[in-house]
């Protein structure tokens, strides 16, 4: 089993998140007493947070690729990024990494076309849906994704940051989530996807009318693939 280091921390209540489900996941394939070999690097989020809003995406970026390089020094034998926002810098990150990074927009997007989809409504961060650095890896493997209104929009990037980053869950929030969703649905997205590692804290299959893609969870798969190839 290769060793998969984590970059997390971004923010700390979704790399819990992959900590267990990485575990989990283990233990349902290998059986027995078997965990994964891991290393994570959990980042203080209010400080990438604030370089997210500064506009400082250079400086994030330097930051990330100290860290990618120290996991490689590590003894990482693959990197995931456990975020999808900051994938935005993941070139950036990797400069002088020779290990591979699994990205989470490509297991993705593979996901998807393995069901046979095709419109994925994206709820995610505003950068990650407004920007292009997502939409745009998602087109290029051939998919259309659909973007919520500018209200939903605005609401799905709040309720990341004033309260799932934070580790917080209401029941208004999960209703607002679904209405979204929902609406997404009726614009016509054929499925969704949770497209911020702390979504899934809200929405998951069993609120949500058409087919959920979580990310969180497809890239532990994604990365388990990789460490016991
Ligand atoms: N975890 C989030 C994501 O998947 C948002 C926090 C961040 O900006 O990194 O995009």
């Amino acid at each position: 089993m290769k060793t998969i280091g984590i970059l997390g921390g971004m923010s700390a209540a979704s790399t819990q998140i992959y900590y267990r489900e990485l575990c989990h996941q283990t233990r349902v394939r290998l059986g027995g007493l078997h965990s994964p070999e891991l290393l994570i690097r959990s980042l203080d989020f209010a400080r990438i947070e604030q370089l997210q809003v500064t506009g400082d995406w250079d400086a994030a970026g330097a930051i990330l690729n100290d860290e990618a390089k120290a996991l490689q020094r590590g003894g990482a034998e693959l990197m995931i990024l456990a975020t999808n926002t900051m994938h935005k810098l993941a070139e950036q990150m990797m400069a002088g990494v020779t290990i591979p990074l699994v990205h989470i927009a490509d297991a993705t997007a593979q996901a998807i076309k393995r069901a046979k989809l095709l419109s994925p409504g994206l709820m995610a961060t505003a950068f990650t849906m407004e920007q292009t650095f997502y939409t745009e890896r998602l087109a290029a493997a051939g998919l259309r994704p659909l973007l919520p209104n500018g209200d939903d929009r605005a609401e799905t990037h709040r309720i990341i940051y004033e309260e799932l980053c934070k580790d917080i869950t209401n029941p208004d929030s999960e209703a607002a989530y679904v209405a979204i969703a929902r609406r997404l649905a009726a614009a016509g997205a054929d499925c969704l996807i949770l497209g911020c590692t702390e979504v899934g804290m809200l929405l998951n299959q069993g609120n949500v009318p058409v087919p959920v893609f979580d990310t969180t969870l497809i890239h532990c798969q994604t990365a388990l693939d990789r460490a016991l190839d």
